[in-house]
């Protein structure tokens, strides 16, 4: 602003000689006093008389717009210093000065094209002037913009999150009420956690951006993808044909991410399965959608990778099924449903019962006895599988010590029991809690524990063996890379999968697995018993063949514990018996 503004013209009006204290000296010196503190002020601020011209500005004001010097000389029409701004603002909002005879208080923000933030509260006087401050607010506004930004998308991948995605989806809902042509598909990665334990979260953190570009470049233009979480992600596909449109961006989708990903020199494979619903058949208000796209998606990644699964109304059905089982399955160990069976391993060379394995069973008040198969999965997923295994356990032992000191008692453990590191732990409580021998317990696993986290699961197997411990390869010939497992550990015991032993009197190739499978035992030192065995042309075959064990209905159902003991009595009773008219086994 000009010195030569007249409020605060520090040009002397009296002579240099006046008296300091005459009141023309002391208007000047708070004239100064006042130019001063303008002049700092890190606002810019000007004034308009009642006609808009202007009445004084500060160095501030002329910073902030820029404005040419001539401008700032007192008089100047407001339109003019408006003229002189045209055009480098980019809102249409123009701070126009309230209007003279409307008193009040106003506040306007001018966006720049220099990418700089104004902010301006303009006051109208009683008097017709008007009063305004002008800011520089640019820092504060991208901060601001930042939270809000970051509020909304991931940070990771730049994607819109669920909160945005919801929000969308409920706008498109409003905007057609029916949700026609909606179509909500989410996906997760097959191996991501896999990818991320294996070589860190630099590296899955590497994956999921390029997962983020390549679902970009499968999605349309008008398509939202957004990142919910992890590694789940959603596209949204309104205005589209359905389902026609959504099938092919899914198919699209699955092909981009089954191409190897290189990150970083890595050469990384992942892959996707899809869940798809379409509204308003599978939901006519955002939530239904979301919740029956995620049961698709849960369908396809139970059918394996690379599938998209579309919502169907029995998924819902089996859902809540689901959901009451998990309930029941919660109480059911505290409120003592649980019950093991004994089923019986018998020695093939003199005929004597070297040990039983536990089977557990759920006795449910209104179900009746569930089989493990209809309920162990879910414990698995849910984790459940921990604390029921943990009990099966120490009833084993518990019942063990009520048989003869020979009978051994195989306990089956998943591989999330695995997982945790808590197996130990649960075995040592439970061998210390009923005082068993280690060496009368036995632990069952499958493949599946090796092939997950092998180098976990060794280290575990041996601190079990350390402590006298045995452990067996259950189902085994299931697993497709059974023979590596084998050599991966000293097994006690192979338990060959039952589906051989239903093959065996019809299949040539069935025979020779058998065959091979015992022999190998042999060769590395460990038995191998033959399960499902119900004919007696089945155990010929079993005996001819080389295993050292049977188990099935042959010789005995799954039993209760207090039967056991008799069990094997009889057992040895029948073998005393042949041994004395000079019968060798059956
Ligand atoms: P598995 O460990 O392979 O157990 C053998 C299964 O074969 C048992 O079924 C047994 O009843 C059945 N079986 C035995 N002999 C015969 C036969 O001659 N013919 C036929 N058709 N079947 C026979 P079950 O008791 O239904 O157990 C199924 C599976 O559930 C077990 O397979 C095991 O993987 C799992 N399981 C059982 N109890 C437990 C447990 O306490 N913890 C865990 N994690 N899994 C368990
Ligand atoms: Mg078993
Ligand atoms: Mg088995």
């Amino acid at each position: 602003m000009s010195a030569r503004q007249p409020p605060f013209d520090s040009t002397p009006t009296a002579p240099a000689a006046a008296v300091a204290a005459s009141p023309v000296d002391a208007l000047r010196a708070e004239n100064d006093a006042l130019r001063l503190a303008l002049e700092r002020l890190p606002h810019g601020l000007s004034m308009f008389d009642g006609d808009d011209r202007l009445l004084l500005a500060n160095r501030r004001y002329r910073e902030i717009w820029d404005l040419p010097e001539a401008l700032m000389r007192a008089g100047t029409p407001f339109a003019a210093i408006m003229a002189a701004t045209r055009g480098r603002e980019t809102a249409a909002s123009r701070a126009a000065l309230p209007a003279p005879g409307t008193e009040g208080t106003r506040r306007r923000e001018w966006r720049m094209d220099d990418g700089r933030t104004i902010e301006v509260v303009v006051s109208r006087l009683a008097d017709g002037r008007c009063v305004a401050l002008h800011e520089d607010v640019t820092d504060q506004r991208r901060a601001q913009e930042r939270i809000a930004y970051l509020a909304r998308h991931d940070a990771l991948t730049g994607l819109p999150n669920r909160m945005v995605l919801r929000e969308e989806l409920g706008r498109m809902f409003v905007r057609n009420a029916r949700g026609e042509d909606l179509a909500l598909l989410l996906l997760d990665l097959d191996q991501f956690k896999a990818v991320n334990d294996s070589f860190g979260h630099p590296t899955g953190d590497l994956l999921l951006r390029e997962v983020a570009a390549r679902l970009q470049a499968c999605a349309r233009g008008t398509d939202i993808v957004a990142r919910l979480g992890g590694d789940e992600f959603a596209v949204l596909q309104c205005g589209s044909a359905q389902p026609t449109a959504s099938s092919e961006t899914a198919r699209r989708i699955i092909a981009a991410l089954a191409q190897p990903f290189d990150l970083g020199g890595l050469q990384v494979h992942v892959g996707t399965s899809v869940g798809i619903a379409v509204a308003p058949f599978d939901g006519d208000e955002p939530d239904a959608l979301l919740k029956n796209a995620d049961l698709a998606l849960y369908r396809a990644k139970g059918d394996g990778r690379g599938t998209m699964r579309y919502f169907e109304p029995e998924m819902d059905q089996r859902a809540q099924s689901r959901r009451l089982m998990e309930t029941e399955l919660r109480h059911a160990l505290a409120a003592g449903q649980f019950v093991l069976e004994y089923q019986p391993l018998v020695r093939l060379d003199e005929e004597r019962v070297a040990g039983v394995e536990a089977l557990l069973r759920w006795q449910h008040p209104q179900r009746g006895r569930v089989p493990p198969g209809a309920f162990i999965p879910l414990a698995e997923d849910t984790g459940l599988i921990v604390p029921i295994g943990r009990w099966v356990l120490g009833q084993a032992c518990r019942d063990a010590l009520r048989w003869p000191s020979t009978v051994r008692v195989a306990v089956n453990v998943s591989a999330a029991q695995f997982r945790n590191g808590l197996l130990l732990r649960d075995v040592v409580q439970a061998l210390d809690a009923s005082g068993l021998a280690p060496e009368r317990l036995e632990i069952e696993i499958t493949e599946s524990v090796m092939l997950r986290e092998p180098a976990q699961a060794l280290a575990l197997l041996r601190q079990l063996r350390e402590r006298g411990v045995r452990v067996a390869m259950d189902d085994f010939g299931t697993g497709y890379s059974s023979l590596s497992t084998l050599h991966s550990f000293p097994f006690d015991r192979i338990k060959i999968d039952r589906s051989f032993v239903r093959d065996l009197a019809s299949s040539d190739d069935a025979q020779s697995i058998v065959r091979a499978v015992a022999g190998l035992g042999r060769n590395l030192g460990m038995a191998t018993t033959i399960e499902g065995v119900e004919t007696d042309a089945q155990l010929a075959i079993a005996r001819r063949e080389g295993c050292s064990e049977v188990q099935g209905y042959l010789y005995s159902r799954p039993r209760p514990a207090d039967e056991i003991a008799s069990f094997v009595e009889s057992v040895e009773a029948a073998q005393r018996a042949r041994a004395a008219q000079g019968v060798p086994g059956v």
